[in-house]
């Protein structure tokens, strides 16, 4: 699943190929991708407008456009969002294309259908109901073990709700957990300063990292122009990519369900105190 590096990556490579674009037009081949409004009152509604920015909060794009309306995508489990030349034949997992004045279309590729667009005015509902964003300056240890406090879920959870911190889903909340030697089943409100301070740590440099390294290509994400990212060729223990043996220790990496998420981490370097 696209998460934080990855829409970031997306957001970055977007804003050259279609900022000052004006939309002339929207094909649905899975009407079910547009959540708001009716389908035919987006269609209508967005023709003509120019793009004049793209913006992200957690794993939503924001792309401003010139009536003041908000086209929010969230690209979900399989997204991706590619640029090209107009082409009369989509592959077969593009649920829409948006059609730009210079003969080059957006391609939203989604081959579980999950992902969705909007068409609104307010996009504060949306971002309201967000928690911190990890990479601002703004995100201190001191926010984090505010956010973390009282937690009874296990830290990998924690890290995985949306209203605590935006943006990190399962790749990189295993990745974090295991740079700073915590066992995901830990209640989030049990950390101790030290180890949330290492959290926090671990957490920026791992967005960072794989942010410069254009997101992590598991599964289907793509970016803009239709190339891999290769973040995940530094995954420790996510999705299992890092071997079967912890690079660390030398030890055994698990695989455990985790709230129904499957978690990979090293039970030697990632002890359940
Ligand atoms: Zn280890």
């Amino acid at each position: 699943m696209p998460e934080l590096p990855e829409v970031e990556t997306v957001k970055n490579e977007l804003l050259p190929l279609v900022v000052g674009r004006c939309i002339t037009g929207v094909t649905l081949a899975w009407e079910g991708i547009v959540k708001e409004p009716s389908v035919d009152e987006f269609c209508s509604r967005i023709v003509g407008q120019e793009i004049s920015a793209i913006t992200r909060r957690g794993k939503y794009l924001f792309f401003h456009l010139g009536s003041q309306d908000f086209l929010v995508i969230h690209l979900k489990m399989t997204g991706s969002l590619i640029v090209s030349q107009d082409t009369p034949e989509p592959s077969k997992f593009v649920r829409a294309v948006i059609h730009l004045d210079n003969n080059t279309s957006i391609y939203f590729r989604d081959p579980r259908k999950f992902g969705v667009m909007r068409l609104i005015r307010d996009a504060s509902n949306i971002k309201s109901k967000l928690g911190p964003e990890p990479l601002d300056e703004s995100f201190t240890p001191q926010l984090l073990a505010q956010r973390l406090s009282n937690r009874t879920a296990p830290i990998k959870a924690v890290l995985l709700d949306q209203k605590v911190i935006a943006g990190i889903g399962n790749m990189y909340a295993d990745e974090a957990l295991h740079a700073a030697r915590i066992n995901p089943w830990r209640p989030g409100g049990s950390l101790t300063r030290p180890e949330i301070k290492r959290l926090h740590q671990e957490i920026r440099r791992i967005l960072w990292a794989a942010i410069e390294n254009k997101g992590a290509s598991v599964d289907t994400y793509f970016r803009p122009d239709g190339s891999e990212g290769s973040a995940h060729y530094e995954f420790k223990v996510a999705h299992g990519l890092g071997g079967e043996t912890c690079s660390a220790c030398g030890g055994p990496i698990e695989r455990v369900v985790v709230r129904n998420r499957g978690t990979y981490y090293c039970p030697k370097c990632q002890p359940l105190k």
